[in-house]
């Protein structure tokens, strides 16, 4: 008898162009006010998109996008889909000490929750930034009230990443749930197959190829993460930047909104609270 197809987690990071942390050297927070703003063009365009294809998501939002545009969290919610956290003001992880990392989940999930009126489940940390040094973040999380988290990437890269880390979903300290985003293991290493440069970088059929290993092969629900800016090939520019950042940035933008349709009509797709805090495994309900 054939297997029901696995669902699989979308997820999408609310934050703006100017607020990547790529190009955090060459954009000062001071300067966010005055940067022209794409989030509600583009998160209006995922919504239409999701709506097309009859598809719920997990939204893990910036408290700063949240605070200046509220009427966008209220529709996200509205229209079926998971209000998640991604911190208040895009600030990694491992750059804060515990309190400062408590002030900015703290705000942001009561942020989050004012204007979504859905309890907030879900933490994201901006770039994954928690790792093998600062572990204590998932007993700040707890205290927070979070009761999953998707922050650590088990894999080698310049700017984060845990590579021996669990590649699926795992409890960690204090019992919440880490759900990392979907790697593959090949050749005793594990490589990112979930979204983000990558997605754009590589051919959409090797995509397809490695999200079908996951569910497949190994019979577990893979996490993809998009952002808003990564279908938004008019944004403005930003000047002076390293050719790696711009590669990284600019790569395919033009591609990406057709390659996300295809996911979603060749994988089932939810959200996160949905597949995991269910899961015998997860927190239950
Ligand atoms: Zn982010």
């Amino acid at each position: 008898m054939p297997r029901a197809p696995i669902t699989n987690a979308l997820t999408i990071d609310v934050e703006d162009y100017f607020q990547v942390s790529a190009l955090a050297p060459y954009i000062a927070r001071s300067e966010w006010d005055s940067r022209e703003c794409r989030i509600e063009r583009n998160v209006g365009h995922i919504l239409t998109m999701l709506d097309e294809c009859r598809t719920k998501a997990t939204f893990f939002t910036l408290g700063w996008i949240a605070e200046r545009y509220p009427q966008l969290v209220r529709r996200i919610a509205d229209a079926g889909h998971e209000v998640a956290s991604h911190g208040y003001g895009h600030q990694r992880a491992s750059d804060l000490d515990e309190n400062a990392f408590f002030a900015d989940i703290d705000a942001a999930k009561k942020l989050l929750e004012d204007l979504s009126g859905q309890q907030v489940k879900g933490y994201r940390a901006p770039s994954f930034s928690i790792g093998e040094k600062n572990q204590w973040a998932f007993d700040s999380l707890e205290r927070a009230g979070y009761l999953y988290s998707s922050s650590i990437y088990p894999i080698r890269h310049d700017h984060y990443g845990m590579p021996d880390a669990p590649r699926f979903a795992h409890k960690v300290r204090g019992g919440l749930l880490e759900v990392p985003p979907t790697t593959v293991c090949f050749f005793g290493r594990n490589w990112p197959a979930s979204g983000g440069g990558y997605f754009r970088l590589m051919p959409y059929a090797v995509s397809r190829w490695l999200l079908n290993r996951v569910n497949g092969g190994e019979g577990q629900p893979a996490i993809f993460f998009f952002h808003p800016w990564e279908i938004d090939y008019e944004q403005p520019r930003i000047p002076g930047i390293n050719l790696k950042t711009r590669f990284r940035h600019y790569l395919n933008l033009r591609r990406t909104e057709g390659r996300i349709r295809r996911l979603l009509e060749d994988f089932h797709w939810g959200r996160m609270d949905a597949i995991f805090l269910s899961r015998p495994d997860g927190e239950g309900g």
